[in-house]
């Protein structure tokens, strides 16, 4: 008997909206064979951030080799300031094979890129409302520079006008609510 397919689920959404929270807690809760795709990076680790766990953590060299190799599903240059950011096709592939459900969290441009590939994932698009709340969140983290921040939230503005391109849209209000509500989509979309 072959073995059942998993499904693909795309979660875009501006830098700070509390992806990775959300992701962590439906990991945790939902009863679904969910993953997460472990992306690959050029940019440094943050304080607590382990390479293999939260993103591959590359040099820009091993990065465009990797590139040139096809060993990415999509790659960008996120903000457009060096730093590069992949779904590894091994990544998502694997989890794909053995009938999980693999959660891609990855940006606008890159979501696009999967979707032409790939056109029957689940689209998911988490903000935190207001641009306000966005840049109060990121103030909250701590771990960005103002010119950071600014960046971030040129991006944000950016990034919400794809919105409405998303099959579902989620305001995080709390991580909680909005993991219980995506976990509810999700179990909707495998009936
Ligand atoms: P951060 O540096 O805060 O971890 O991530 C910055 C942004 O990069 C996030 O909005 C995230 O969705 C995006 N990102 C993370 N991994 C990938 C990836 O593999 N591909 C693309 N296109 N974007 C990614």
């Amino acid at each position: 008997m072959n073995k059942p397919q998993g499904k693909l689920v795309i979660l875009s959404g501006p830098s700070g909206a509390g992806k990775s929270t959300v992701v962590q807690l439906l990991l945790e809760a939902c009863p679904l064979p969910l993953v997460l795709s472990v992306s690959a990076t050029t940019r440094p680790p943050r304080p607590g951030e382990i390479d293999g766990v939260h993103y591959h953590f590359l040099s820009k060299d091993v990065f465009q080799s990797r590139r040139a190799a096809g060993d990415f599903l999509e790659c960008r240059e996120v903000f457009r300031c060096g730093h590069w950011y992949g779904t590894l096709r091994s990544e998502a592939m694997a989890g794909l094979a053995a009938g999980k459900w693999v959660i891609l969290e990855i940006d606008v441009e890159g979501a696009a890129d999967v979707l032409k590939q790939m056109p029957e994932a689940i689209t998911l698009f988490l903000h935190a409302g207001t641009m306000e709340e966005l840049e109060q969140r990121l103030r909250l983290r701590r771990t960005e520079t103002e010119t950071s921040i600014a960046r971030r939230l040129e991006v944000a503005r950016r990034e919400m006008a794809f919105a409405d391109q998303y099959q579902y849209e989620i305001i995080n209000a709390s991580a909680p609510q909005a993991a219980d509500t995506i976990c509810t989509i999700l179990k909707r979309s495998g009936d």
